[in-house]
């Protein structure tokens, strides 16, 4: 037992999947592009260029805080955020400062714990450094396509207390984005971004510790994990020494399976923030908020509830087949087709869960086709069926006694037997019935 308690906020980083960038009309489709082919004065930061915020992406924002249950804010605007860095070329970033546009949401975990949301705002993301190599010099590139692609940050109070926790509030923000259509959420192409606050405070004492250690460009939620459980045991000991744990950020080695120290951490009031002067402020009235909300698909839990309540499923099942938006539809249209030729929402799930049979077919009509043919198959002649069950009754001479001094649940044993000898091929009234036959006669 720990005699220390554990904290653990999250920042996750989501790029958004609109058409054009957050400040510009060039493409945000960046992954795999050559590179500074799709830029501008605007993304590429050249004086005088003047930016226009994308309205698509300030709706994306608003529809994963109302997922959320945050709040949002009917007047909201962009500021800049001051700091020098090669993949910077204006020496600051389009961000959100006092006021984002969505806060106070909240999260209920399956345990039924809370976790609150503090913030959810939007910023452009940064030009990608590319460390290199040419003509034998070490160099870094820089590639601006990925300068001003929107940007979402969310930020959680720090509420949760162990990497399970994380992993399992993460995959629900990647399941969230991706049925509101807002990012593939894609981690290995940076796409999902994870960040972990992590500290250890007094046992008993509400009261957040004066440090915390920031662990970054972890791009997996099992690396997080991992890396969050490790890293509040270094924090532990070096506590339980009396030392103090220095506020700094860290990255995680999966080599050596340990947290390392990459820099030490800059304070808020370092990067200057300021009204961004070139956009005006956002807002948003009551009605359009409401029309948003009203907007959002059926979100990942209530469709596991559904799911659960409708179908008579597993909590399991529903979890897996609602993970993914288009599985999810594809179970349901085969249920309803299944449903014509006589098979539960049960089987179905079963196959498709157990033997994937739906990754054979693209439309769940072809599954079922394959399903009615599987399971109407031609069965053994009467003749062969014949042969096997007269071997059977020859060979099971207990069995059969039994039968006739009363004892009529040996009937199926039998059965199993004869389909046994069969392989599966016959059709079980027909062996029952050549099977009753032939015990009354002997
Ligand atoms: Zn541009």
């Amino acid at each position: 037992m720990s005699a220390f308690r554990k904290i653990i906020g999250l920042e996750v980083h989501v790029e958004l999947s609109t058409r054009s960038k957050m400040f510009c009309a060039c493409s945000s489709e960046h992954f795999a592009k050559p590179a500074n082919t799709q830029v501008c004065p605007v993304c590429l930061g050249l004086p005088g260029a003047l930016p226009f915020a994308n309205r698509e992406a300030i709706l994306s924002t608003a529809k994963l805080g109302l997922a959320f249950a945050c709040q949002v804010n009917s007047f909201s605007k962009f500021d800049r955020k001051h700091y020098f860095y090669p993949d910077l070329p204006k020496g600051y970033q389009i961000s959100q400062y006092d006021l984002p546009i969505c806060v106070l949401g909240e999260w209920t975990m399956e345990s039924g714990k809370k976790i609150r949301i503090r913030r959810i705002h939007l910023e452009e993301d940064t030009a990608k450094l590319i460390h290199s190599e040419v003509g034998g010099i070490k160099v870094t590139l820089v590639d601006f396509n990925r300068s001003g692609v929107p940007l979402v940050e969310l930020v959680t109070e720090p509420d949760f207390e162990n990497g399970q926790e994380v992993s399992e509030f993460l995959k629900e923000v990647q399941k969230i984005v991706r049925y509101l259509g807002i990012s593939t959420a894609d981690m290995e192409k940076g796409s999902m971004r994870l960040e972990a606050n992590i500290s250890l405070g007094e046992l008993g004492s509400q009261a957040l510790p004066d440090y915390k250690v920031e662990l970054k460009n972890i791009n997996s939620f099992r690396f997080l994990v991992k890396a969050i459980n490790v890293e509040l045991a270094r924090q532990e000991e070096i506590l339980a020494k009396g030392d103090s744990v220095v506020q700094e950020t860290r990255g995680y080695s999966e080599t050596t399976g340990k947290t390392f120290s990459q820099r030490v951490k800059e304070e808020a009031k370092d990067y200057r923030y300021f009204p961004e002067p070139d956009i005006p402020p956002l807002r948003f009235d009551n009605n359009e908020i409401a029309k948003i909300k009203a907007s959002l698909p059926e979100l990942p839990k209530e469709k596991r509830n559904r799911f659960e309540k409708d179908y008579g499923l597993s909590a399991l099942y529903c979890g897996i087949l609602a993970d993914d938006l288009a599985r999810a539809d594809y179970f349901e249209k085969a249920v309803s087709l299944g449903e014509k030729s006589g098979f539960s929402a049960k089987t179905i799930a079963d196959l498709m869960i157990n033997k994937n049979m739906d990754k054979d077919f693209s439309e769940p009509a072809g599954f079922i086709k394959k399903i009615v043919e599987a399971t109407h198959k031609v069965y053994s002649s009467k003749e062969i069926t014949e042969t096997a069950v007269r071997e059977i009754v020859g060979a099971e001479e207990s069995a059969v006694s039994d039968y006739k001094k009363g004892k009529k649940q040996v009937l199926g044993f039998l059965v199993g037997k004869a389909q046994q000898k069969l392989k599966g091929s016959a059709d079980p009234k027909v062996i029952q019935e050549i099977l009753l036959g032939l015990l009354e006669e002997s």
